[in-house]
């Protein structure tokens, strides 16, 4: 899926359409002791392998999200495009 450098979009802040930079949104570290680790990890103590073996429905395709700037007033907002897909995203160059 290919996506234009600029877009012409709506700006909550500037409250109007103005031109955005499309950028890949940086991937989020993930928090090592949250509510569910610290839980799966009192699961696992004193076993060897693995515990919880759910099988979960496999999901088709994931939710691509691009990363909107606006020129105006620097607002980044993040947005998803479509819905499930297998297709990535890229920048027109
Ligand atoms: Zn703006």
């Amino acid at each position: 899926m290919k996506i234009a450098k600029e877009i012409n979009t709506y700006c909550p802040k500037c409250n109007l359409h103005t031109i955005h930079v499309v950028m890949m949104p940086s991937k989020g570290r993930q928090r090592g002791l949250g509510k569910a680790t610290r839980r799966h990890n009192r699961a696992i103590k004193g076993y060897v392998g693995s515990v919880e073996l759910k099988i979960h429905p496999k999901k088709l395709g994931k939710k691509q999200k691009i990363l909107l700037e606006c020129k105006k007033c620097k607002t980044r907002v993040e947005r998803v495009v479509g819905m499930r897909t297998k297709k990535k995203i890229e920048i027109k160059r």
